[in-house]
């Protein structure tokens, strides 16, 4: 496995892959990869020559009161995980790489990124979506894999690739969990062992939210009431938001249509760990 760390040695080594008859899948993370990044690593192996996974943990995503500076990192582990999932070339720029000297430039989307994440943390998608185009313009990929983990994410990254034109094709692959349902995340090891148990309650959630639609509503506050009584049952818990929403546009509505596709979306803080998760679910006839 190659370790890249200059955006010009990184477009160079991109060239030479597509001379050589290569396409090239790519996997944005910040590191302390687990097996939600490494199913990504694993679904870019099955369709490409050259999978190059990034790791930059990006500072222009973190607000001053955010964790930058204590955001996990162990590069040894990650060299692992992600040359065992089939990722045969990692690029880890610095910081100095990615924002040289006078750095000026922002690319800010509209639309999605403006509720729930982008609410309670303003600026973060402008900063995502910039590291993510940087990305792109480094590592020229034909295809990205996102992770529905970061539903929010995804469609802002698909609002600036139609935007911009890109010629990158962007999948969103499933959330992977751990056995009580808690999706894998690299700030879970932020939790204490109490709140650890106390986040299994996301998943529960979310899966009342799912089940009430099935069971035929259509009502936003009956579908975000329920899953607000199971989160209501943890002490220490602090609700930022708990949202269902269109799945193409995060519009609200108070009653959904039958056969509409609605995002259920919520972030907690337990402790001072901030988590989200996400469900998808079709609202029935
Ligand atoms: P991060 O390192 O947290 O910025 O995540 C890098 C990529 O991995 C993003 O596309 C995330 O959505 C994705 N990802 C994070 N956690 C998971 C998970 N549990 N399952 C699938 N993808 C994930």
């Amino acid at each position: 496995m190659r370790i890249i760390t200059t955006v010009e040695e990184m477009q160079t080594l991109a060239r030479e892959l597509r001379a050589a008859g290569s396409t090239i899948g790519c996997v944005p993370t910040m590191g302390y990869l687990h097996d939600g990044h490494a199913s990504l690593i694993r679904a870019a192996a099955e369709h490409h020559g050259t999978v190059v996974t990034s790791i930059f943990v990006n500072p222009m995503q973190f607000a001053p009161t955010d964790d930058l500076s204590r955001y996990p990192r162990d590069f040894e582990r990650d060299k692992i995980i992600a040359e065992a999932a089939g990722c045969a070339v990692i690029f880890a720029p610095t910081v100095d790489e990615m924002y040289p000297a006078g750095f000026a430039t922002t690319i800010s989307v509209g639309g999605v990124s403006a509720p729930f994440e982008g609410a309670h943390r303003p600026g973060h998608y402008d900063g995502v979506a910039t590291v993510v185009a940087k990305l792109f313009v480094a590592i020229a990929p034909d295809e990205a894999y996102f992770g529905q983990k970061d539903y929010q994410q995804t469609l802002v990254v698909r609002r600036m690739v139609t935007d911009l034109g890109l010629p990158v094709k962007i999948h969103t692959m499933p959330t992977r969990r751990e056995s009580d349902g808690l999706a894998m995340s690299s700030r879970n090891v932020y939790l204490s062992e109490e709140e650890r148990a106390q986040a299994a309650a996301l998943y529960r959630a979310l899966s009342v939210g799912v089940s009430t639609i099935e069971r035929g509503e259509r009502q936003a506050d009956a579908i975000v009431d329920a899953m607000h009584a199971v989160l209501s049952m943890i002490p220490g818990i602090t609700i930022d938001y708990l949202a269902v929403a269109d799945a193409a546009t995060l519009s609200t509505h108070e009653t959904y249509a039958a056969g509409q596709e609605v995002v259920l979306l919520l972030a907690v803080r337990i402790g001072t760990t901030r988590l989200i998760d996400n469900m998808l679910c079709t609202i029935g006839g």
